[in-house]
């Protein structure tokens, strides 16, 4: 580690603002990858991949530059310039005046008549860049002008206040040899032949400073791998290393509790039920600790799948928690469980932040002694001020809210051993195995018995509240869901408030109710439990209601703007109805839509089942639904992205697959340098035992 004051310009204070970014070292500069590149080039290739802005720039010669003042109160520099193409520019800097202080004072000299100069900005007509927005600019005579500012891809990096993005440019380029010296390449040289990838050096070179695209793509390409190969190895000996651990206990079906579940029920489970079921029993008999993805569409009745396995658990006097994403959520389950679980010697509680204290305080008492069987809230339930006497099933609702860390934690949590987690956002396969490389799989195929899939269309709005009306004096209920809270300026995106007024007065002699994530907790469980008892026949919504809310009666779902919602998340809002017998419909009321909507919506319309849509190609494009800025924290990326990167990642969990099989330790010195990357990487984050 090298201080980076070594750097010339560099002293304690500015060394300071550089950690502040986490950069301590001159080594560490390498790393520090740029955010997005800009394309500072008088003549630019075509194709501009999408992580390059193109800005135009001029370059020529000062004929004239003179200001002047408006009555707006602001200053305009004018400068015009001989380009080298022979043809003249005018370039304006703008900026608001200040009395009594020369706003271009320091400016003027770099603009005497003659002298060569680069504008960067944005030209008002693109063709001939005779008129420029001047956003910065380089003195030609100035040697890092044309080194790392301009007239060549130029990286864009995340700043902090003190560094500018020149400096840091300069900064990043002046360490870059010597953190790129001692950085080596712990790839075998084998797998970078067979993937045509840059070497380590020549990565980290071109990611800062690209000559062009190529190089670009190339050191991308090279440095996403590496993220992903690591990840991938990571996950596999995590799961390895998690079945090696025995968890000390193992539970007898005793069925006192199960048979009168099943009786309560009122129906017969499907096939996939009794199949995830019996999984899940093998699991949590067997010695090791069970890491189990359960994966089920929408409304295909996970919650008495995870019913089965704390019943199972109760009956062996072991506690179980049952853990949402939302207390909304929490609460509707809490009616579930109340509903199968009548008569049953079993006990269980609801625990949230509304808990009243006094409560909260026997329910705690109670989890310590052991009285509790079951608890239910969100993930708050793990934390250290709620001692159990002895848990050791979590099951997880709704897996993809859930980062691997908390997982993590979970399984470290005293006694707690076995660990459930569901989900309703089916996952591509090869993206599973990297995610959740640590979980073993189920899947409910079908859907239970008399369900008839949703009937999806496009319609306008007008014939939209003309189905409202339809569903709710048949005595069914709806929701109407919209993509924001409040008017934002953007005429296109219709807002939930607003809308609410209008939907209370189109519809005078049925009640309408708003549910938004912005409400109290204890608000939005009102409006639920209203809408679920049937107190209200209209919800107006924002995604709030996107998981979980389970009402039978429930028949419309209409989506306003559907255009703004990846794909994900349409087909959860869908899955909020048709989970009755009644058939339902969901209608997408759209506004303008990109390309690319129009393949989500015209995916949504023609096909009901969720596999079959997560099998989709713009599945995970834009899937800010799927991962959660947590869960891409969790996987420590700096460049990769999962829901972009799939061809990436298939080769990475390849070449991971093909590493362990020959040597599962790492310890052939060919994979020497993998083994150290990833003790570094994530063997103290993950716990990765097996390789310290
Ligand atoms: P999800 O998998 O989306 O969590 P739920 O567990 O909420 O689905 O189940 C959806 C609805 O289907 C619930 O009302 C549940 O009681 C009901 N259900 C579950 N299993 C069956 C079944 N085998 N037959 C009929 N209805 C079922
Ligand atoms: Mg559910």
């Amino acid at each position: 580690m090298t201080s980076l004051r070594f750097i010339k310009g560099i002293g304690p204070k500015k060394a300071g603002l550089f950690g502040k970014l986490g950069i301590n070292s001159i080594e560490d500069l390498a790393f520090y990858y740029p955010r997005k590149w800009i394309d500072r080039r008088p003549d630019k290739e075509s194709n501009t991949p999408p992580y390059v802005v193109r800005q135009d720039v001029v370059c020529g010669e000062v004929v004239a530059a003179r200001e002047t003042y408006t009555a707006g109160g602001l200053v305009l520099f004018k400068v015009v310039i001989k380009n080298d193409r022979g043809g003249e520019a005018e370039a304006v800097f703008f900026k608001r005046r200040a009395r009594g202080f020369d706003v271009f004072g320091s400016m003027r000299k770099d603009f005497r008549r003659g002298s060569r100069v680069w504008i960067v900005g944005e030209s008002e007509e693109n063709m001939f860049l005779t008129k420029i927005r001047a956003q910065e600019y380089y003195r030609d005579d100035d040697p890092t002008a044309k080194k790392y500012h301009t007239g060549r891809i130029v990286p864009v990096y995340p700043l902090t206040g003190g560094i500018t993005a020149r400096l840091m440019r300069e900064t990043v380029a002046a360490g870059l040899p010597f953190s790129i010296e001692g950085a080596g390449d712990f790839l075998p040289a084998r797998i970078r032949e067979k993937r045509a990838l840059f070497d380590r050096a020549e990565a980290l070179r071109c990611i800062h400073f690209p000559e062009n695209y190529f190089q670009l793509a190339s050191a991308r390409r090279r440095l996403i791998y590496e993220e992903l190969l690591l990840f991938a190895l990571a996950c596999a000996i995590r799961r390895r290393q998690i079945r090696e651990i025995p968890k000390h206990f193992s539970y007898e079906i005793k069925r006192h509790l199960l048979t009168p579940f099943r009786r309560n029920l009122g129906f017969e489970l499907t096939g996939g039920q009794k199949k995830a079921i019996n999984e899940i029993f093998g699991d949590m008999r067997s010695p090791v600790p069970m890491a189990r993805l359960l994966e089920g569409d929408v409304g295909s009745g996970k919650t008495v799948v995870a019913l089965s396995a704390m019943l199972l658990a109760a009956e062996n006097g072991a506690q179980s928690a049952f853990i949402t994403p939302t207390e909304i959520l929490a609460s509707q389950h809490y009616f579930t469980f109340e509903k199968f679980l009548k008569g049953l010697e079993v006990r269980f509680e609801l625990l949230t932040g509304s808990t009243p204290a006094a409560r909260r305080k026997k329910i705690l008492e109670g989890l310590a002694c052991g009285e509790i069987d079951i608890v239910i809230g969100t993930h708050a339930i793990l934390s250290d001020g709620v001692k159990f006497r002895n848990l050791r099933l979590a099951v997880v609702d709704e897996q993809h809210r859930f980062g691997v860390r908390q997982r993590a934690a979970m399984r470290d949590k005293g006694e707690l051993a076995d660990v459930l987690v569901m989900t309703a956002t089916p996952i591509p396969r090869s993206l599973f195995l990297a995610m959740y490389g640590d979980l073993d799989l189920s899947t409910i195929k079908e859907m239970p018995a008399g369900r008839k899939p949703v009937s999806t269309l496009e319609t306008d709005e007008e014939t939209a509240f003309e189905a409202v009306n339809e569903e709710i004096s048949a005595g069914n209920r709806v929701y109407i869901v919209y993509p924001a809270i409040e008017e934002s300026g953007n005429a296109e995106l219709k807002a939930v408030k607003t809308e609410y007024e209008k939907i209370c007065h189109r519809f005078p002699g049925f009640k309408a109710e708003l549910l938004h994530g912005r409400m109290k907790s204890a608000d939005k469980k009102r409006t639920m439990d209203n809408f679920a008892m049937g107190r209200t026949q209209i919800l107006v919504a924002t995604q709030v209601v996107e998981v979980g809310l389970d009402v039978p009666e429930a028949t419309l779902m209409v989506i306003n703007n559907a255009e703004r919602f990846g794909l994900a998340a349409l087909h959860q809002l869908r899955g909020r109805v048709g989970r009755g017998n009644r058939p339902s419909r969901c209608l997408l009321v759209c506004g303008n839509r990109t390309p690319e909507a129009a393949e989500r919506l015209d995916a949504l319309v023609n096909c009901s089942g969720g596999f079959e849509l997560s099998e989709k190609d713009i599945y995970l494009r834009g899937a800010g639904d799927i991962f959660t800025e947590e869960q891409h924290g969790d996987m420590g990326f700096r460049l990769a992205d999962l829901s972009r990167d799939g061809n990436i990642l298939r080769q990475a969990i390849d070449d991971k697959d093909g590493i362990l099989s020959i040597d599962p330790d790492l310890s052939a010195p060919e994979n020497a340098g993998v083994r150290k990357k990833l003790i570094e990487q994530y063997a103290g984050k993950w716990n990765l035992i097996d390789l310290s």
